[in-house]
């Protein structure tokens, strides 16, 4: 530090070295930390000993797969037993800096504890992926994210430390966040994408064109699929005029474990950082590079509270194969949908971001949507429920059709659409909610 603005790579050794060096980086570190959290964590010693199992069991990667997993009801109920930090904890309180405590719509929130040392990696990684977006330091980078012990808040320091002119906006209304963006020619934002979009309609219909009147030319969004989505991606760029990369974050772990480089293709992972691993949700064995499972994290340096195989629920798809921007980490695909957001409808698997997919590209609609799924004489019936564009001349009818058709054609699922008038679906300011689910008993996978 500082870095030369002309370098392409924050770490140029780490980030293109071969998948062998990958591999051989992680067992090292996943051995220190499977011991670290037998010798330090009430919890893991006696759960590795239920399952019969000892961190020098673990010869190669795959060995992992004989340790037990933990899932969030695991998490809550380890704090609620053991408060404040949970019997997960790995390293006494003094020793922890910093905690954030997830948004769950369930339960007490969940407490994630950092060190100082885990803090600072959490921060340098940021910086990293800040980086291979395209984010230096002539950047002024406006952040609006919660700060409210939200895992995204401490994100803002990655650019800071990157050596952009950071600004901690916060969640503020729109009008104010609007204003921070003109008065200070922000060049880069992070938000979340329906926000994003919201958020450009909102400066349009107060006169401010976002392409001429701001500054805005990166904009980094999480907490949904729609920036891994390529049709909602490039209309919210339409908008702005601005680059927009998808970045996903875990409140458990970091406020981004992965995010997408200047090529956009797929997110690069956190790899030194947190191993994953794709499984079958039925099965529990793992899926062939490429293909939908969910994904299964270990973090490989976080010793305030190890997570050792935690089950997201998130469906997600990787790839091993080198980025043509010359990194090597493994990169996310995409999150497809949570398992407990799939919905089935009629035996037929749907996630709200395929239909997204398929409305979004269709001009003729305004690209805002809601699924609801009723049971009416023993069956499902789905309704997709979008707007037509407000310039559009044609029928409703002629619409519904073509979009029947294209849903069915592409997820199997036979659907009625109900075609509304521009601005009637309520907006979503944060994170969108697009499924509403009325059966009174819904069939799980
Ligand atoms: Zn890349």
């Amino acid at each position: 530090m500082p870095r030369d603005t002309n370098q392409k790579y924050w770490d140029p050794q780490l980030e293109t070295q071969s998948r062998a060096e990958w591999d051989a980086l992680k067992l090292g570190l996943l051995k220190d930390h499977l011991k670290h959290a037998y010798d330090n964590s009430p919890y893991y010693r006696s759960s590795f000993d239920a399952a019969g199992v000892k961190p020098e069991d673990l010869k190669t990667l795959a060995d992992l797969q004989r340790f037990p997993t933990i899932d969030k009801k695991i998490l809550r109920e380890r704090q609620e037993a053991k408060p404040l930090l949970g019997d997960l904890a790995a390293v006494p309180e003094r020793d922890v800096v910093y905690v954030s405590a997830s948004s769950g719509s369930t339960g007490v929130p969940t407490v994630s504890p950092f060190t100082q040392q885990d803090f600072d990696d959490w921060i340098d990684y940021e910086a990293r992926q800040f980086w291979s977006s395209g984010l230096r330091p002539e950047d002024r980078y406006a952040h609006s994210l919660n700060f409210s012990l939200f895992i995204g808040g401490p994100c803002v320091l990655g650019a800071q430390k990157l050596g952009a002119l950071s600004i901690h906006a916060g969640t503020v209304p729109s009008e104010r966040l609007l204003a921070i963006l003109r008065q200070f020619q922000a060049t880069a934002i992070w938000t979340t994408p329906s926000y994003a979009w919201y958020l450009g309609e909102t400066a349009q219909k107060e006169g401010i064109d976002p392409k001429k009147d701001l500054a805005v030319k990166r904009i980094f969004v999480a907490g949904e699929p729609g920036g891994s989505i390529p049709e909602t991606r490039a209309r919210i760029e339409a908008l702005w005029g601005a680059e927009v990369y998808d970045y996903y974050g875990l409140s458990d772990i970091f406020g981004s474990c992965a995010g997408m480089c200047e090529e956009k293709d797929g997110l690069h992972w956190a790899e030194d950082h947190i191993l994953v691993e794709v499984l079958d949700p039925e099965t529990g064995e793992a899926v062939a590079p490429g293909e939908r499972g969910e994904m299964v994290l270990t973090t490989l340096k976080k010793r305030a509270r190890p997570l050792i195989r935690f089950r997201t629920g998130d469906i997600v798809s990787f790839t091993d194969e080198p980025c043509a921007c010359g990194r090597t980490s493994q990169r996310l695909l995409g999150v497809h949908g949570r398992r407990d957001d799939m919905l089935i409808v009629r035996g037929v698997n749907i996630f709200p971001s395929d239909v997204e997919a398929i409305v979004r590209k269709d001009h003729d609609f305004s690209g805002e949507y809601r699924l609801v799924i009723e049971r009416i004489d023993h069956l499902d019936r789905l309704t997709i429920e979008v707007e037509r564009a407000a310039g559009f001349q044609g029928t409703a009818d002629a619409l519904a059709d073509r979009l029947a058709h294209r849903v069915k054609a592409i997820t199997g699922v036979g659907a009625h659409i109900a075609v509304l008038d521009p601005d009637t679906l309520p907006r979503a300011t944060h994170k969108a909610k697009r499924v509403e689910d009325r059966r009174s008993q819904v069939w799980t996978a």
